[in-house]
């Protein structure tokens, strides 16, 4: 074994190590031997303290879990919660590395410990000897990119999601690439503590002008005891919006004040496939942000009109900008609470050929996901009356919490109620530059159906 992926000195007993030359291929490639330890031996030994960073990416604790409850992680889950856990032999810094383990003491997985989220252990490798050092980081992100560009989705004009969290085995990470510079999310403790890793692989993986960390202070990372103010972690920040195509589209996009990091890159097909069907309809775009199906429609699929609605000025004052900088003149947008004015259009007895309704998260727990139901119900039921015979609903949903069971039973309620048979052409969730884990299913969040009403 190469002198970089030596494991730690262990005391006899202290984890679950018998098996570990069962486990020994690694399906990621990282480079073999590199030394982050190349220190002159004159140096004193650091203090115990620092003993994870002396052997980065090593383990300092075992954390064992309970009696069947290992199957998940056997299974590749990469969230251990605190409820999972039986003991921690050591005494883990939030941060550290630690091995996973049976409570007979068989090796499961590797990850990165914090006690200050009820998900103690972030799960990243699932061989043993596997160092979480930075070339570990770097082989990661590079095969997300890569991924990426087999998607075919990197032209420098355009954007893309580079990493997206479990989808790409990097969990707590998101970064979106528009045009030349990255948008980096953080929602775990884990990455957080490997930021210069991560900038330096993105940094030689994509040489982007700039790395911008955005929104990690907020939802998420809060229940990680993080706190990421946004800033300009490498390079320089756009002087102003960021120019982005799709197609024959382009987006100015807002990466310092944005929603999300600044556009909504998951809905991306799905817009597409909407404006195959807005041809000489009348549009609604009910949450609408910056546009992004309101111009789509407009301009690719050639609506009649389109009305594009928000209940932010922001996104408003975006979603025009956008209109008129892609020459969608048929465009009016309006600043208007969703709810309100759906209600005020039918009762004025408005008719669309097409109702897009993609509102924000509803559900942003799991005991929030009645409340949640009733406000898809709502708006649905609503945007369904709004409908000419034959008009089609595309209708979104990104709570993760709300199933795509549920929110098709949450459609057929619909029909039921409106009396009207809503057949659908195409039951559509993310764009492929959001891969989802199968081994984490949580990451599934966004449906996207689109239907004809008769
Ligand atoms: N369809 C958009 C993304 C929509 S995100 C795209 O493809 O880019 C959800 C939007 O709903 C946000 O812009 C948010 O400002 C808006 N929103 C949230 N609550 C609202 C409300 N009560 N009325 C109107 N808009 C609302």
């Amino acid at each position: 074994m190469p002198e970089g992926r030596r494991r730690p000195g262990r005391k006899p007993g202290s984890g679950p190590r018998q098996d570990a030359k069962d486990h020994r291929h690694r399906s990621d490639s990282a480079p073999e031997g590199r030394r982050r330890d190349d220190r002159p031996s004159v140096e004193p030994p650091p203090p115990p303290a620092s003993r994870a960073a002396d052997e980065p990416g090593l383990p300092t604790a075992t954390v064992v879990v309970k009696a069947k409850r290992a199957r998940p992680f056997f299974g590749r889950h990469p969230w251990v919660l605190d409820t999972a856990i039986e003991r921690v032999e050591g005494k883990p810094a939030d941060g550290d590395v630690v091995d996973l383990a049976t409570h007979e003491g068989r090796f499961i997985a590797r990850g990165i410990w914090n006690a200050s989220s009820r998900l103690r252990v972030r799960l990243y490798a699932f061989e043993a000897d596997v160092p979480l050092d930075a070339p570990f980081w770097r082989s990661r992100i590079h095969a997300a990119v890569a991924l990426r560009r087999a998607l075919g989705l990197d032209d420098r004009s355009g954007a893309a999601r580079l990493i997206n969290s479990e989808g790409d085995d990097l969990s707590g990470l998101i970064v979106d690439r528009y045009g030349d510079h990255l948008a980096v999310q953080v929602t775990s403790l884990a990455m957080a503590g490997r930021l210069d890793a991560i900038c330096d692989a993105l940094e030689e993986a994509v040489k982007p002008a700039g790395i911008l960390l955005r929104g990690a202070d907020r939802g998420l990372s809060k229940l990680e005891g993080l706190h990421l103010p946004d800033r300009v972690v490498r390079g320089i920040a756009p002087d102003g919006p960021v120019f982005i195509r799709e197609g024959n589209l382009s987006w100015g996009v807002d990466l310092t004040e944005g929603q999300k990091t600044g556009f909504y890159l998951d809905q991306r097909e799905n817009r597409r496939a909407a404006a195959l069907l807005a041809r000489d309809r009348r549009v609604l775009d009910l949450f609408c942000y910056s546009g992004g199906f309101a111009v789509t429609c407009a301009v690719t699929g050639a609506a009649k009109s389109v009305l594009a609605v928000d209940g932010s000025a922001k996104a408003t004052a975006l979603a025009r900008a956008n209109a008129d900088f892609n020459g969608a003149a048929n465009v009016t947008v309006e600043t208007a609470d969703a709810f309100t004015r759906i209600d005020s259009l039918a009762a004025a007895g408005e008719k669309f050929g097409m109702v897009i309704l993609d509102p924000p998260k509803f559900a942003r727990s799991r005991g929030a996901i009645d409340e949640a139901l009733r406000a898809y119900h709502r708006i649905n039921r609503v945007g369904i009356d709004l409908l000419e015979p034959g008009g089609i609903l595309v209708t979104c949903s990104c709570s993760g919490s709300v199933s795509r069971d549920d929110f098709l039973e949450m459609l057929s309620a619909v029909a039921q109620r409106s009396g009207r048979q809503i057949a659908m052409l195409e039951c559509r969730g993310a764009a492929p530059d959001h891969p989802v884990s199968a081994s984490c299913l949580e990451g599934e969040y966004l449906k996207c159906v689109i239907a004809r009403v008769a």
